[in-house]
């Protein structure tokens, strides 16, 4: 496995990864459509987050997770859960290179419900 590294546009927020992602997922529900955002979903011990300044948060719906962006660039970063019980959270695909996103399967998701997706 290679490590995989994403950043937010202006560089205060770095995300590193115990490896590229084998798929990245385009939700349609509400949130993930206006974000624009593919995520990749990983352990959380499989993340490394490091932020030289706080990220600012937004939840909704159950507000289970809070999504992250960078205070300074706007870049959605990654989401992450509330309870400590989840051990999953999902990384902005978008802020990975290129050729490391271009190299994962592309999956959609039909979490509006819309059947689009299937
Ligand atoms: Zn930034």
């Amino acid at each position: 496995m290679t490590e995989a590294i994403a950043t937010c546009h202006c560089g205060a927020v770095t995300l590193r990864l115990a490896a590229a992602p084998e798929t990245v997922t385009r939700c349609d529900c509400s949130l993930c459509r206006r974000y624009g955002v593919l995520w990749a979903y990983y352990p959380i011990t499989d993340v490394t987050i490091e932020a030289k300044a706080p990220t600012d948060t937004y939840a909704w719906n159950g507000k289970n997770v809070d999504f992250h962006r960078c205070a300074t660039c706007g870049c959605v970063t990654h989401w992450y859960p509330r309870a400590r019980t989840r051990d999953r959270m999902g990384i902005n695909a978008r802020l990975l290179d290129p050729e490391v996103l271009d190299a994962a399967k592309l999956i959609d998701k039909d979490d509006a419900g819309t059947g689009l997706f299937r």
